[in-house]
């Protein structure tokens, strides 16, 4: 129902205590323009191409107008940012419109570049066109490669300047503004409950941690403290699940703060992401983070377990007992062990289980960071490899190599012994080469979202040109299978882009 007026605050940046959201309006913009809608969200959400196209939707996802008896809010949240307590931070630019009901299924739309709300901090609460375009695709990529993530629904241009830098000669430089709509069951975060429990607010605590586990935990029961244990638990695991996904496929999220994980295990916040190429656990796309590479890909299922020692301090007062939180932790160890293992053989297409396989995965490692491998090249093309004709392997998978004549003699025979060890290992599995061939197709993309590609589209849109954003939405809504008329984004980061990587703000 409508709000009275003076229940919709001013933005003005302060400290909401003992409230989990503050009711906002999304910023009016001077020329909406629609660049791209996700036709698997609108289906998802029912909400038929027609509507997708009128100026009503037009002007509720650039947030021009709310619609009738909805209360947009942006959320209180705090968290760890790079190991440290960083206190409020919150929606400082993401607003959530309302929830739609559909198929028995509750998605929250929410808007991300939308303007100032009372956590902007010292920001503007805008996002620009060139983050906004590598949200927006990659997260429906991720979504099409089975990957738990936010999805999102539309693509939008502001039609304003957002100053981005002030250049040394005292001018600013403008980008353009955009918008994007993301949806999602929840946005909760472990922020949202690490606020209330450093600020020793209990009371609200439990209020939201009741409210979470009642509106999507309700299967594990009423909120008591067994059922938090139980949800404490569920995440735990969903959040392993989520990370095991990413190092499938060589996502590497680059900022991994508490804000930034998501209570339902979904990839959240396309900020500074970004793919591997190169396999290299040491990699970040970060800049900010280059010296001590929290976030680099080999690291992020221990910033997993970090982060959950942090939730699980924070549940801590309504469960009051450290033992069974701690072993809950200690799960996510052990787990971890076993699923990580599990996948990496499923990308070698080993269905059955051997004691030696972990130390085949590991000769395999250190030899594809002894030359800079292509990490998605490498594993999409060695399900052409025949068991009984290891000699091949190499040649197979030459390719890979970023600069194949930079691979010594030596190394090119570890990797034939690699191979010869691969090969034995294939002939204990019943399963022909072909069937091989399929199940690891069905786990090793062969499209990813690699970074210069969004730079490509970027480039584009800046001009003013959008085909290249709809070409690689389509190119990777399948991600596993041939598609021989896509061969050309089936390749190795060209030189130009090696050293180009994410952008966050
Ligand atoms: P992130 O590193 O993207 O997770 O952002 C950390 C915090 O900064 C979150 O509270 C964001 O809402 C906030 N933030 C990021 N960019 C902006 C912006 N342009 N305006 C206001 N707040 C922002
Ligand atoms: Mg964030
Ligand atoms: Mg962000």
């Amino acid at each position: 129902k409508a709000l009275p007026a003076d229940a919709i605050t001013k933005n003005t940046r302060r400290q909401v205590e003992q409230a989990c959201f503050s009711y906002v309006r999304p910023k009016k913009t001077s020329k909406p323009k629609l660049l791209h809608v996700s036709p698997e969200t609108i289906k998802t959400l029912g909400i038929t191409a027609e509507d997708a196209c009128s100026k009503d939707f037009l002007n509720v996802f650039t947030g021009n107008s709310v619609l009738a008896n909805t209360n947009p809010y942006a959320m209180c949240y705090g968290g760890h940012q790079f190991g440290h307590w960083a206190g409020q931070l919150g929606d400082g630019r993401a607003i959530n419109l309302t929830e739609i009901e559909h198929n028995h299924k509750y998605w929250t739309l929410q808007l991300k570049g939308a303007g100032e709300t009372p956590y902007s901090r010292t920001a503007d609460g805008l996002a620009v066109l060139r983050s906004s375009i590598r949200e927006y695709l990659c997260s429906e990529a991720m979504h099409h490669l089975g990957i738990p993530t936010t999805r999102a629904l539309s693509l939008a241009m502001s039609g304003d300047d957002v100053m981005r830098d002030m250049l040394y000669d005292g001018n600013a430089a403008y980008e353009k503004g955009a918008i994007v709509c993301r949806v999602a069951p929840s946005f909760l975060r472990f922020g949202s409950y690490e606020i209330f429990a450093a600020r020793q607010d209990h009371k609200t605590l439990k209020t939201l941690v009741d409210f979470t586990i009642n509106n999507y935990f309700a299967h594990l029961g009423k909120p008591s403290k067994e059922i938090y244990l139980k949800f404490f638990k569920e995440v735990t695991d969903r959040t392993l699940d989520m990370i095991i996904h990413w190092q499938r496929v060589g996502f590497v999220h680059g900022v991994m703060n508490t804000d930034n994980m998501s209570i339902l295990g979904l990839t959240i916040d396309y900020g500074p992401y970004g793919w591997l190429e190169g396999f290299d656990f040491g990699w970040t796309p970060n800049t900010t983070d280059k010296q001590h590479k929290r976030y680099r890909y080999g690291n992020q299922p221990n910033i997993g377990l970090w982060n959950l020692y942090q939730l699980a301090n924070t549940l801590f007062p309504l469960i009051k007992e450290t033992e069974p939180l701690e072993s809950i932790l200690e799960s996510y160890k052990t787990n971890f062990e076993q699923k990580s293992i599990d996948m990496m053989r499923s990308k070698l297409g080993l269905l059955t289980k051997k004691s030696t396989d972990q130390k085949l995965i590991l000769a395999l490692e250190d030899l594809l960071h002894a030359t800079e491998t292509d990490m998605t090249i490498f594993f999409r093309n060695l399900s052409s490899f025949k068991k009984e004709d290891a000699k091949k392997g190499l040649t197979i998978i030459n390719d890979a190599f970023y600069n194949s004549t930079e691979v010594s003699d030596s190394l090119r025979q570890q990797w034939k012994l690699w191979f010869i060890d691969y090969g034995n290992r294939l002939k204990n599995e019943s399963i022909s080469d072909t069937e091989r061939q399929n199940k690891m197709n069905s786990v090793n993309p062969k499209y990813i979202f690699r970074n210069y590609m969004a730079q490509l589209a970027i480039d584009d849109a800046e001009k003013g040109d959008y085909t290249l954003i709809d070409e690689l939405f389509n190119l990777l809504k399948k991600p596993y299978d041939e598609q021989p008329e896509n061969e050309k984004w089936f390749a190795k980061r060209p030189e130009w882009a090696r050293h180009k990587v994410g952008c966050s703000m």
